[in-house]
């Protein structure tokens, strides 16, 4: 849900009290870590410990912050684990709430980290935040994003936090083909771009249990990494039939509750894709506009807002650029750069 380095809410934190980290069991041999987070909106995400032989499996890791580990550790204690007991760290993806912490639980419990290698939307950020920044801004700009609100959002940027302990590689690329043992059998890896480049399920098949990370989540909510693949809204309307085809019976998400009603899950996300595509398409049927001029047509529930404006720029983006790669919408060139439906003639 929310991210490395598009954290929509980021910067408005609260001064709630703050939640600690829980753990609990779900299943037997499978453990729900719940992990705060420091976004209002978003209070927390979930970490899964799969028993495997005298250890635990852990699928995610919660993110980076003061105080995070202690929360680890004590999620971990409720359900009679330690870090220690670690064997292996498996990431869905590479934001910061389900990655941050793997450089600390690896170096603590000495074992591996399994990840998707299409992790550079991660790597690039914590890596050189200052180029990454100046790239993002460089996208605003050139989709009519006024200088004073970008200026403001480039200084914020950059005192905050990643969230990422230290970026690490992972030892094993998780590509298909790939299993990960446990005590309630292997667990097949699905590639599922679209939330993030690096995302991944993982599928317990002889159960039906999905790992579902962000793609699939019981709240539906939309969020596309922008700029590092093709086409993020399409490749997360093929991943949603990728999970489709599996037949989970119950899902593990990356935040909130289980949820056994998958496919109706899917069938929402597919929904609301299409509904938020006619909308952008809507937008643009009359004059050329640029995305920032679209945002607030799309999203009028939504303030459009320093801490939201990222995110909804970019998912914006996303489904212009979709609405473009599918023939129905197409970019005037110039600065800032302008959108019209096709067929919309240029004046
Ligand atoms: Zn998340
Ligand atoms: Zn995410």
């Amino acid at each position: 849900m929310a991210e490395t380095s598009d954290q929509r809410v980021s910067d408005q934190r609260s001064p709630r009290k703050r939640e600690l980290g829980r753990g609990e069991r779900i299943l037997p041999g499978v453990f729900r870590l719940r992990l705060p987070l420091p976004w209002p909106g978003v209070p927390h995400c979930n970490a899964w410990a799969v028993a495997a032989g005298d250890g635990v499996v852990l699928f995610d890791t919660g993110m980076y912050q003061p105080g995070s580990f202690v929360d680890l550790e004590r999620a971990l204690a409720m359900c009679g684990l330690r870090v220690e007991d670690v064997r292996l760290v498996v990431c869905t993806h590479a934001h910061s709430d389900h990655y941050g912490q793997a450089a600390t639980i690896v170096e603590r419990a000495g074992c591996e980290l399994w990840m998707h290698p299409n992790h550079a939307h991660m790597t690039q950020w914590a890596q050189d935040t200052d180029a990454a920044i100046a790239r993002r801004l460089e996208v605003a700009r050139q989709s009519g994003v006024p200088e004073e609100p970008l200026r403001r959002y480039a200084a914020e940027r950059r005192e905050h936090d990643s969230g990422i302990a230290a970026v690490i590689e992972p030892d094993r690329a998780l590509l298909p083909g790939v299993t990960i043992s446990t005590d309630l059998g292997i667990w097949t890896v699905h590639e599922t771009p679209g939330h993030a480049p690096s995302h991944v399920c993982l599928f317990q098949p002889e159960r039906r249990l999905l790992i579902s990370g962000d793609h699939l989540l019981g709240r539906i909510s939309l969020f596309f990494d922008y700029g590092y693949s093709p086409d993020p809204v399409g490749e997360f309307v093929d991943s949603l039939d990728v999970v489709e085809r599996l037949g989970a019976r119950l899902c593990l998400p990356g935040h909130g509750r289980t949820f056994a009603d998958v496919h109706a899950h899917i069938e929402g996300n597919r929904k609301l894709v299409a509904e938020r595509s006619e909308r952008v398409l809507g937008a643009i049927a009359g004059e050329p506009r640029t995305a920032f001029e679209v945002v607030p047509e799309i999203y009028d529930d939504i303030p459009f807002t320093p801490a939201t404006a990222a995110w909804l720029l970019t998912e914006t983006l996303a489904f212009l650029l979709h609405l473009e790669l599918t023939g129905r919408a197409r970019r005037i060139v110039g600065e800032p750069e302008r959108w019209a439906a096709t067929g919309v003639v240029e004046r």
